[in-house]
């Protein structure tokens, strides 16, 4: 994965036993926030992560 702000490629550990899910982590790198949005194929399971930037802002 790769950080959407600095662009720095890092591991994260996903457990698929919480389900789809959303957290905010900071990156290691550059100490933004980062929003992981994690969604559970409903076929056979599978994680599947987004990474995206805490902005603040809904628009
Ligand atoms: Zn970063």
């Amino acid at each position: 994965m790769n950080c959407p702000w600095c662009g720095a490629d890092f591991e994260m550990m996903i457990d698929p036993g919480e389900g789809s899910h959303e957290s905010v982590h900071d990156c290691y790198w550059c100490c933004a926030p980062i929003v992981v949005n994690v969604v559970l194929s409903e076929i056979d399971g599978t994680p599947e992560v987004r990474l995206s930037r805490e902005d603040g802002s809904d628009e």
